[in-house]
């Protein structure tokens, strides 16, 4: 007897799957997480068109890949299309299931944004998970690991959940090899919160992370941060990785103000003088001081998502990114949520989200 192989789901499912085009706006893998991890926590269906459309190799990367899998394993989903390079995805998600998991992205390709994906359906199941997670931890174009346990994390804890983080060793591009560990004791709903002003700095740091690389490159960035930003040399410090994977550098300022804390990072590449990688990150810690808002572009856009599924709150912020403005079309596809961005001067917008 001939075996029938279904490559599309069954018609019914039609009726409530929400299709999405992957190519609109800034066309990245932010549709792709968002997707995911608002069907999870809504129990729609989508359908995902031109995946990464925007970017130079279209489709699912290993990353992506990773975080489809990832939320098909939370999520008890049925998905067709999870495949590497493939540029379209239905899923259909089943109950959220708190458990014990790990995830590897095999490669160097971020493991903080499989996080990203499936913390928020995470954060409001029936009991508590453990997540280990395997692949990249400091990559250019995802939050660093310092970022998730520094900046972003402490505010979700305000939305009433409890989440640990621990780092056991960082993973940098090429080699990856970096592994980190999530405890997330859920709540029933996310409390919403304003985040308007940034209050005083109280405190800062720079830190140097190095991995198989000399620690001038580490001194000569913090020599920087000392010069540009006049930070005092107990504000610097030197972090060489124990039993290190490979080579690997990130810059990260860490400042921390009365009502939020925030990491500028810069990356260590190959061409790159350490002068320079400092220079990107010292620059971006000088527009927030001066922007004096609380929340960066980065953080703003990662706000959006958790303010959504809590049914309001409010930050300001800089000019809204493409990737925000994105972001925030996508997440009004799956929630009943009004997103706005407001600008109140030349340098300062008002992200409002409010139930409708
Ligand atoms: P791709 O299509 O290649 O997957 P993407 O659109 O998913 O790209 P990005 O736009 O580069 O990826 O951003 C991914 C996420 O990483 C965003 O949430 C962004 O805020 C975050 N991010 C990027 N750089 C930093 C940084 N230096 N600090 C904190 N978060 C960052």
């Amino acid at each position: 007897m001939l075996a029938v192989v279904s490559t599309a789901f069954p018609t019914d499912w039609d009726q409530k799957m929400i299709t999405i085009d992957g190519s609109q706006g800034e066309g990245g893998g932010q549709i792709l997480r968002t997707s995911l991890a608002l069907s999870l926590v809504t129990g729609q269906p989508f359908r995902l068109e031109q995946i990464r459309a925007g970017r130079q190799k279209p489709g699912l990367l290993r990353q992506h890949l990773t975080a489809v899998e990832a939320a098909k394993t939370v999520g008890a989903a049925e998905v067709i299309g999870a495949a590497l390079g493939s540029q379209t995805l239905e899923i259909r998600p089943g109950a959220v299931t708190p458990g014990n998991y790990r995830f590897a992205v095999g490669t160097a390709g971020s493991a903080t944004l499989v996080l990203q994906t499936i913390l928020p359906p995470l954060l409001t199941a029936q009991g508590t998970s453990t997540l280990t997670l395997e692949g990249g931890s400091h990559n250019p174009f995802a939050p660093p690991f310092d970022f998730l346990a520094h900046c972003f994390v402490p505010l979700i804890r305000r939305m009433g959940p409890t989440i640990e983080l621990e780092l056991r060793r960082p993973g940098f591009f090429p080699a990856g090899g970096g592994q980190f560990h999530a405890r997330i004791e859920p709540v029933k709903h996310l409390a919403r919160f304003d985040l308007l002003e940034r209050g005083t700095v109280r405190q800062r740091q720079a830190r140097a992370i190095i991995s198989k690389l000399p620690t001038q490159v580490a001194d000569r960035e913090l020599a920087v941060v000392r010069e540009q930003l006049g930070w005092r040399e107990d504000e610097c410090r030197v972090e060489a990785v124990e039993n290190p994977v490979g080579p690997g550098n990130a810059l990260l300022l860490e400042m921390e103000a009365e009502h939020v804390t925030e990491v500028f990072t810069s990356f260590g590449e190959r061409g790159r003088s350490a002068e320079e990688v400092a220079r990107k990150a010292v620059d971006g810690a000088s527009s927030w001081l001066s922007a004096e808002v609380p929340v960066d572009e980065h953080l703003a856009d990662q706000l959006l998502l958790p303010m959504a599924v809590a049914g309001g709150g409010s930050f300001r912020t800089v000019k809204p990114s493409l990737h925000s403005t994105t972001n925030a079309t996508i997440i009004q596809r799956f929630l009943s949520v009004e997103i706005r961005f407001e600008q109140e001067t030349a340098d300062v917008w008002r992200v409002v989200v409010t139930d409708k």
